[in-house]
Order: C-alpha cells, then sequence, then structure tokens
C-alpha cells in the first residue's frame, strides 16, 4: 500500500497558517500534515499597536491555533523545533525526530542591522549586511549610526558639530545623550 505523502511545516505564522489552508483547499485528501509551532496560538500582528495602546485587548491578538486549524485533518504540534536537516527534510523537536517527503519552514524573521563598536579615536569595526569594515570607515558608519538614532534634530545638528570640532582637534568631545 502506498502511504500519503507527508507534509512537515515549520511555523503557525501567516506563512505557515496559509499553507495549511492552502494544501487543504486544493488536496483536499490525500495528505499527512503535520504542523509544529512553539506556540499554541497565532500572532495577529496588524493589531498589536492597538493591544499596545489599549484599545484591544490581548486575548484578541491572539489565534489559537486548534481553532482555525482542524486537529483531525492535521496533526498539531506545539512545540520547539531544535534543529532542521533540510537533506534529511527532517526536523528534530525536545519529543523525537520527524522526517517528511516535504518540508515547509515558516519560521519567520529577526531583523539584523549588523554589529558595530567604536574601538577608540576614530577607529571601529562594522559589519553592515554582510560587509566588513574597520578602522575609520566603520568609526563614520558607527556614528552615523549613533546620529539616526538620536530623537531631535537639534540633537543631531549640535553632534555633527562636535564630531567636527573632534576631526580638526582630535579629541572626542560629543555626548550621544
Ligand atoms: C507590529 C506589526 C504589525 C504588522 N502589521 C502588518 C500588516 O498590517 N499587514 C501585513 O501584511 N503585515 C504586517 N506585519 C508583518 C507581518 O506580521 C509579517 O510579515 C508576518 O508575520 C510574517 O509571517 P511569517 O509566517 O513569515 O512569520 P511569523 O508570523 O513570525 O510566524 C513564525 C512562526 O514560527 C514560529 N516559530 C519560529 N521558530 C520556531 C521554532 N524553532 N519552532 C517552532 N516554531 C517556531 C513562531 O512561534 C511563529 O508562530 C506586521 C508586523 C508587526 C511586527
Amino acid at each position: 500500500m502506498v502511504s500519503n505523502p507527508r507534509i512537515g511545516i515549520v511555523g503557525g505564522g501567516f506563512a505557515g497558517l496559509y499553507t495549511v489552508f492552502f494544501l487543504r483547499k486544493f488536496i483536499p485528501r490525500g495528505l499527512d500534515i503535520t504542523l509544529f509551532d512553539r506556540n499554541n496560538y497565532s500572532l495577529y500582528t496588524p493589531v498589536l499597536h492597538e493591544m499596545a495602546t489599549g484599545t484591544v485587548h490581548a486575548r484578541h491578538v491572539v489565534i489559537p491555533i486548534r481553532k482555525v486549524v482542524d486537529p483531525r485533518e492535521v496533526q498539531i504540534r506545539c512545540e520547539e523545533v531544535i534543529r532542521v536537516d533540510v537533506d534529511k527534510r527532517g526536523v528534530e523537536t525536545p519529543s523525537g525526530t520527524f522526517t517528511f517527503d516535504h518540508l515547509v519552514l515558516a519560521t519567520g524573521s529577526e531583523p539584523n542591522r549588523g554589529d558595530m563598536a567604536s574601538l577608540g579615536f576614530m577607529f571601529g569595526v562594522a559589519e553592515v549586511y554582510g560587509w566588513q569594515f574597520k578602522g575609520f570607515p566603520a568609526w563614520i558608519i558607527w556614528k552615523a549610526f549613533k546620529l539616526g538614532m538620536l530623537p531631535r534634530l537639534k540633537n543631531r545638528f549640535q553632534n555633527v558639530a562636535d564630531w567636527m570640532i573632534t576631526l580638526l582637534f582630535k579629541r572626542d568631545t560629543s555626548k550621544l545623550v
């Protein structure tokens, strides 16, 4: 007997849930689908700011996965995926290793602006979007980033003036707060 193709989906956010919805809609039978998420809910980010301002209650920002995905049709595993083996199409969780014929990774993303540090007078190291800099260019990038973070235009002008003085007189007198 030929078994059904096994589909593993990691992540129950927008991408993971819509993968389930579309698979269920267009291939309603003949697939064994397993959905993994470390949480038993999906976060509805478009109204997150309303929760922060108090116009929406926290419980309306989370959607229980079992409410939108029928556990009789899709296996829902509420656990963290700790390792993914893309070649073997397998995922490892604290309760074991699962292999699939097709694996969908929908774990979202995290912003990464890079790393940078000032290392003394007009010297620094920076990595921005994979590009590495050191010395004076890195220091300029670091200063520009700090400048961008300052809240008021007046503070920015003041800091640019300070840095000009630094460059001229070789002494850093600027304040970032
Ligand atoms: C405040 C805010 C407002 C937004 N408003 C809008 C909007 O109005 N319109 C719009 O189109 N977009 C909006 N977005 C963007 C939108 O939220 C994202 O584009 C979307 O959430 C990305 O979906 P995703 O499924 O790729 O990832 P996510 O929604 O981040 O889902 C990833 C899921 O994977 C799970 N997961 C991650 N790692 C693991 C692991 N190792 N094991 C198990 N589970 C794991 C997480 O628990 C999560 O449930 C907003 C974002 C924010 C932050």
